[in-house]
């Protein structure tokens, strides 16, 4: 996020920038199984954003120090492309920003997936961030997901999450570009299908009843989301997509 600016108007007649409702979120869809030599896969297109996810292992921990004796070791390496953004160019590839969000991803993976089955065993999880529009780190979670189901890793639970924030005074979801840059917060979270947190993460100001308010909203939110991996799953078992990479 960057500066809140009072004099950028985020909001216009009631509505965002871009046209949508507080609570509406950006277009979102799923493709899984894109990538031939992965063991699950999936691409993501929210808003602008456009994410691909490829899943590997499980495999022997290399380096072993990683090794944990009685679970998995996820590695999730959550990338940005060098030609992702066009503002933020030099900043682009491994940086501090892509390690804590990799870090904050497998500890949200390491919540969704059973671990325990697979003792001293790795699995890599790579996301690259194609084309980033504002909320990468919840369309690479998304991605992740996806990709994690389509290789037919055994989970606890589904997961998927969406951002609340503050833009112009107004408590928003999903976070555009715009908004993220000049709007007052930003705070993602990822929900399990319990319900439960898995990721948050906060950025700027809210007050403590916005923050409860964003909860509700996001989490009804998540579930919308996760009802679209299942349909993305579906699809592809009817043989009702392409399956290869399409981001058109
Ligand atoms: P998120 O993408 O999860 O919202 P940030 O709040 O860190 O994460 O970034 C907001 C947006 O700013 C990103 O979605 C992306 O559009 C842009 N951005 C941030 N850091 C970079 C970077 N290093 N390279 C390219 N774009 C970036």
């Amino acid at each position: 996020m960057g500066s809140h600016n009072p004099n950028i108007k985020l909001i216009v007649d009631g509505k965002r920038l871009d046209g949508r409702a507080f609570d509406q979120l950006r277009n979102i869809s799923i493709n899984v199984g894109v990538l031939e030599n992965a063991v699950g896969s999936a691409q993501v297109i929210w808003g602008d954003n456009k994410v691909v996810a490829g899943v590997y292992g499980p495999r022997d921990v290399f380096p072993k120090y990683q090794q944990k004796p009685d679970k998995a070791f996820i590695r999730t390496i959550y990338s940005m492309a060098t030609f992702a953004s066009i503002e933020e160019h030099s900043r682009s590839g491994p940086n501090k920003r892509s390690q804590e969000i990799s870090f904050v991803l497998s500890e949200a993976f390491e919540n969704v997936l059973m671990v325990e089955k697979f003792p001293g065993k790795m699995i890599d999880l790579h996301i690259t961030v194609l084309q980033a529009a504002a909320g990468t780190r919840l369309a690479a979670f998304l991605a992740g997901m996806a990709a994690l189901i389509d290789g037919g890793f055994p989970l606890n639970e589904i997961a998927a999450g969406v951002s609340a924030g503050k833009a112009d005074g107004a408590l928003v979801l999903d976070l555009d570009k715009a908004e993220d840059n000049f709007g007052q917060s930003d705070l993602p979270i990822v929900y399990n299908s319990s319900g439960e947190i898995i990721l948050l993460q906060m950025d700027g100001k809210m007050t403590r009843d916005e923050l409860t308010e964003s909860i509700e909203l996001t989490s009804a939110k998540s579930k919308d989301i996760m009802d679209l991996i299942r349909k993305a799953v579906e699809r592809k078992y009817a043989g009702e997509v392409k399956t290869e990479l399409n981001f058109r």
